[in-house]
């Protein structure tokens, strides 16, 4: 064995810091050393393993899933792998994967309880070792988790006007009249269609349609009071839902909704004004007895036809 190199890989292991050196060295000069090979695969998961392995040079990859996979942990001379399925006996869970040519030191599972029970600051440095693993593997939970949840909000936010999508409102409606059933407080769905905006889109073209779009988003969002919701239904239908909210506290909100469109200002993106839209509204509230969305939705949608058929830039309700 070269004896510098092991000298080297011992003082710079985290698992011997503080263990005394002539004990260590005494113990570690009965194993055996190994050559890999780059890219050799030094342990898979499912394996039985019987050998901790201490990196005298080179350095080794840890990978969870495949051995494509990105890799978890670089192992680095002095640093140790296979640890932990010889503390619990149990199999391999990972894939230990050489990143060049490594030397590595086979410590066996006798020589190393041997080890451990000779220096027991050894047993401290295994555990110092280890719940840092459990510190970095929770982080990385915490992060998955957060990606999750970030994944989860682009999935309910529509791309183009930055408010709540169509699969947000079919969520949040189902929620408010299950609420709404249980706790006698009806609500009132707003369905909110653009007037003539193919007109629109032929004349200013997609883009001017798509900023228009976005203006009406963001006036819908400001003008409802912070418990509301706004959504975009698709294409240029919208929706609005106003928790405990009766008919008749919602003539006032409509209006309001109405007058604020007619006034919101559009711009193409170079800045140059484009014309204002309307909208056409149908306002419908839900019914206790009634306690399917589909019949609310189909309410409000009737009403909408009624404003576009009885002229349009208003709401029926
Ligand atoms: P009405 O007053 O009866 O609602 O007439 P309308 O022209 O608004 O209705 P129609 O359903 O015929 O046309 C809707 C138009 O909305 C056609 C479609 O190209 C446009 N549109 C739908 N989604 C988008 C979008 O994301 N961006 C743009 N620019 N246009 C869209
Ligand atoms: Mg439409
Ligand atoms: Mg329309």
């Amino acid at each position: 064995m070269n004896k510098e190199m092991l000298n080297q890989a011992i003082n710079e292991a985290p698992m011997f810091n503080g263990a005394p050196m002539d004990t260590l060295k005494k113990y570690l000069a009965e194993c055996k050393t190994h050559r890999l090979q780059s890219g050799q695969v030094l342990i898979a998961p499912g394996e039985q393993n019987k050998f901790i392995y201490l990196v005298l040079s080179g350095s080794l990859s840890i990978h969870l899933d495949n051995q494509k996979s990105p890799s978890i942990r670089t192992v680095k001379v002095g640093g140790t792998v296979g640890e932990l399925s010889l503390i619990n006996s149990g199999k391999t869970s990972a894939y230990v994967i050489s990143n060049n040519i490594s030397n590595i030191l086979i410590i066996n599972r006798k020589s190393f309880w041997s080890i451990v029970n000779k220096m027991p600051i050894i047993a401290r440095n295994l555990l110092e070792i280890l719940s840092s693993w459990i510190v970095a593997t929770d982080k990385t939970t915490l992060e998955h988790q957060r990606h999750i949840q970030e994944l989860e909000g682009i999935a309910l936010v529509d791309g183009l006007t930055g408010i709540n999508n169509r699969r947000a409102f079919d969520n949040m409606l189902t929620r408010f009249l299950n609420r709404s059933t249980y706790g006698k407080h009806p609500l009132i769905l707003i369905m909110i269609d653009v007037d003539y905006f193919k007109i629109y889109n032929d004349t200013h073209g997609h883009i001017g349609g798509d900023q228009a779009l976005i203006a009406l988003a963001a006036t819908l969002r400001d003008t409802v009071r912070p418990g509301d919701f706004v959504y975009r239904y698709g294409g240029e239908e919208f929706a609005i839902i106003l928790p405990n909210t009766r008919l008749k506290q919602c003539r006032n909100v409509a209006e309001r909704v109405r007058q604020a469109v007619i006034n919101t200002k559009i711009f193409m993106p170079d800045g140059s004004p484009l014309p204002s839209i309307t909208i056409s509204m149908g306002v419908a509230e839900s019914i206790l007895t009634e306690n399917s969305e589909v019949d609310l939705k189909q309410r409000a949608d009737k009403k909408l036809y009624e404003a576009k058929e009885s002229g349009r830039n208003k709401f029926c309700m």
